[in-house]
């Protein structure tokens, strides 16, 4: 009998009682077909339900079981004490890894096309490790102009040395050209997008896909974690205010070799930082010593996961606090600001922040006050921090959770 196999979409939504997020059964679908073996579909789809990261009962007498994340973590809102699946395999009872299937970093790898992924504690980390696994002792060009401070004492030129490469600057302040990189004759070619600052004018800065042109490893710092320029987990178009930022995906088709990241910026997520990308580089990460030192523990795994399960089923909008608050709709902060019954209601400028999209602004509301109230506000508890702006006291709400309103309301009442 002829094996026909089924369409994705008809296999993919037969998946839907796994309870995986849509776009995952389409992936487990796709890749069943393609390896035609599609009647394994249902059980590759509960398997990989299984695997994300998730509370489970520890029967086996081991108080601080390894593959269960060691201690327990405390209680949260009265819940009951949980060990994790950090690194059991629960389908084989197995060893499994916190980088494994269903985890965080195989949730990048599927949101952002790269070919493998890897979590550690931040994005520093992720660019130290990134250079000292696939470029230690070798010589790596980066363009004068991103030669940058991050802030908090990440300083590229010193992340370089201290990850065992031979810094090459190439170059001037205000241009370079993959020229510049190919007459150099580095090993690999760091490119560091300048998240906190602009440089305007007389500027010129090789395209990935010109340095990857050249032939050699490209590692690209993107910072802050936009996973698609089409942000497809998103109700409508991508915001204006991201215009100019880098993101994973089309950083990675343009032929990066492997992209860092941080997750607590545009991403959303906790701290935490991912190199993403060749799976030969992201292995050779994955084993060197600093892998270890750098790993990411089960509170923010567990955090990471639920952000990245968010995209997966493209309720980002609702779900992650970021991206919900970034795109409330500006009439509906006025209205809110009415409701707080205490100053004027006026617009205002939001920001994104954090070192992202800098010059980008977010039209915003809230409620102006005459005089700084800002230290009486302080001492509310919990402390409400506002700014101060030619003489007035601002209360932004686009970066307050509606549920916070009568906390804000209790505060302005008491100044
Ligand atoms: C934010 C940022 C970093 C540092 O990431 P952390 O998560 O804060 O350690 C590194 N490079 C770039 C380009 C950044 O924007």
């Amino acid at each position: 009998m002829e094996r026909r196999p089924p369409s994705v979409d008809r296999l993919a939504r037969s998946l839907s009682g796994s309870g995986l997020p849509h776009a995952l059964c389409v992936e487990v679908a796709r890749e069943a077909i393609a390896a035609d073996e599609w009647e394994v579909a249902p059980t590759r789809a509960d398997e990989l339900a299984a695997a994300l990261l998730a509370p489970v009962v520890n029967a086996t007498g081991v108080l601080l079981h390894t593959n269960l994340g060691r201690a327990p973590l405390p209680p949260t809102g009265g819940g009951p004490v949980r060990y994790q699946n950090l690194e059991i395999d629960v389908a084989s009872g197995r060893r499994g890894s916190r980088q494994g299937d269903g985890r965080p970093a195989d949730l990048v790898r599927r949101l952002t096309g790269a070919e493998a992924a890897l979590v550690v504690g931040n994005g520093a980390g992720a660019i130290l490790l990134a250079l000292a696994a696939t470029a230690s002792g070798q010589r790596v060009s980066v363009a004068r102009g991103q030669l940058v401070e991050i802030g908090g004492g990440f300083r590229v030129p010193e992340v370089v040395a201290q990850s065992g490469c031979q810094l090459v600057e190439v170059g001037t302040t205000n241009r370079t050209r993959a020229s510049d990189h190919a007459a150099a004759g580095s090993d690999v070619i760091l490119h560091v997008h300048p998240s906190n600052y602009r440089i305007v004018g007389f500027t010129e800065q090789p395209a990935i896909a010109e340095l990857a042109a050249l032939g050699r490893p490209v590692v690209a710092d993107i910072g802050s974690g936009l996973l698609d320029l089409g942000c497809p987990w998103l109700p409508g178009p991508p915001p204006a205010w991201l215009a100019g930022e880098p993101a994973v995906r089309q950083t990675l088709e343009d032929g990066a070799s492997l992209v860092t990241f941080s997750c607590d910026k545009l991403l959303g997520g906790p701290q935490g930082g991912v190199i993403a990308g060749r799976a030969d580089l992201v292995e050779a990460c994955a084993r060197h010593p600093l892998a270890r030192a750098l790993r990411p523990g089960g509170l923010v795994l567990q955090a990471l996961s639920e952000v990245l399960l968010a995209y997966l089923r493209r309720d980002v909008a609702t779900v992650v606090p970021f991206w919900r608050m970034a795109l409330t709709p500006v009439e509906e902060l006025r209205a809110r600001a009415g409701a707080l019954g205490a100053g004027r209601v006026v617009d205002t400028v939001a920001v994104p922040g954090g070192g992202s999209v800098p010059g980008q602004e977010v039209p915003s509301a809230g409620v102006a006050l005459d005089g700084d109230l800002t230290a009486a506000l302080r001492r509310h508890d919990p402390p409400v921090i506002a700014r101060v702006d030619a003489g007035r006291t601002i209360c932004d709400l686009r970066t307050v959770d509606p549920a916070d309103d009568e906390v804000l309301k209790a505060a302005l009442a008491d100044c």
